[in-house]
């Protein structure tokens, strides 16, 4: 079978072993479809922190089921993965917070992953497909990450929700922010493409773009001076995570999605007397993958445009470059590898 691996920035090598066999509570999936994220594209250019290499990247998958213990699957039935291998002992699992296991591996990150014609995975991290499609399933993880970060930030029909940066994962909060029916949805990018996108095909409620408009003047007018009561990042911009302290409105939540390096810095008295509370969101449970994949079989979620691109995996090695240039268009880049 062949696979993809990062031998090291920039080098990227299609190579070839024999098909695994997997042990006693494994299972053996052939990759139909694999997402390109973020964290694959920073992986590549070197700029991932404690990253090791060689490493097969790749943790948003769609397949099909071919052998092993997993309970009610047979051959050709469609899975997706979750890619979070967490310990099972530490506080955080005790605790059902698998997301954020102490000792987490995330498949793809910390360990090889899934940019490969075949893998091996325990049957605990396969989640069955439920007549999904392959289109569908391989966007279940980005997704997840969404409807976590909203199931944190408990949006309801009561709140304004500003959502900072419409990647995929911006995209699937605005998504689940209509899912629990939040009363407005805003929305804040630079790029205006992407800003587009919002307006037209997902339909929210505001586009602010903070490179041609006050953002404080726009969010006043836009919720009558209230400001919003929920604010996610999805952008993990420092200037920005910074900037959106002051759009909270008093008794307001501020969700941390993206992530990015250096320390954050905010005036105390300002983020005091809005009683205002701080969260970051980390991958996603077995619950938001259930979640999400309910919400897809009820038509709740328009994938629409979502999907930009499908990449041959024949020619994986140098249309990955290409992803990389400033390409507004990309939204989400999977790699097909029937092609
Ligand atoms: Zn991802
Ligand atoms: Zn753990």
């Amino acid at each position: 079978m062949k696979y993809l691996v990062c031998e090291k920035p920039y080098k990227l090598l299609t190579r070839n072993k024999p098909i695994p066999e997997p042990r006693k509570g494994e299972s053996l999936l052939k990759i139909k479809l694999a997402g390109i994220c973020g964290t694959d594209i920073h992986a590549y250019e070197g700029t991932q922190p404690f990253f090791d290499y060689p490493r097969i990247l790749g943790h948003e998958l769609a397949a099909e089921y071919v052998s092993g213990s997993k309970a009610g699957m047979t051959a050709g039935d469609l899975v997706t993965v979750i890619p979070y291998f967490h310990c099972g002992n530490c506080i955080a699992c005790r605790h059902g917070r698998t997301n954020c296991c102490a000792n987490i591996q995330v498949f793809g990150v910390h360990i090889d992953g899934g940019f490969s014609e075949y893998i091996i995975v325990k049957d605990e991290y396969i989640v069955a497909g439920k007549g999904l499609s392959l289109e569908e399933l391989v966007v279940v993880e980005p997704l997840a990450i969404a409807a976590h970060a909203i199931r944190r930030a408990q949006v309801s029909d009561q709140d304004t929700v500003l959502i900072m940066g419409v990647g995929p994962i911006g995209a699937g909060l605005i998504h689940f922010a209509k899912v629990a029916e939040a009363k407005k949805i805003i929305v804040m990018d630079t790029n205006k493409n992407r800003l587009q996108y919002a307006k037209d095909t997902l339909q929210v409620d505001d586009i602010i773009n903070p490179t041609k408009e006050d953002v404080m003047v726009s969010l006043n007018t836009m919720t009558n001076g209230d400001m919003p009561t929920v604010v996610l990042d999805a952008t993990g911009n420092h200037k920005v995570l910074e900037g959106a302290f002051s759009y909270m409105a008093h008794g307001g939540r501020y969700v941390l999605v993206g992530i990015q390096k250096s320390h954050l810095s905010f005036s105390h008295p300002e983020f005091h007397k809005r009683e205002a509370t701080l969260m970051s969101s980390r991958n996603a449970t077995l619950q938001d993958f259930n979640f999400v994949i309910d919400c897809l079989q009820k038509g709740k979620i328009n994938l629409q445009k979502y999907i930009t691109h499908y990449l041959p995996f024949s020619a994986i090695e140098s249309d990955f470059e290409s992803l990389r240039n400033a390409n507004t268009d990309v939204l989400k880049a999977v790699i097909d590898f029937a092609k």
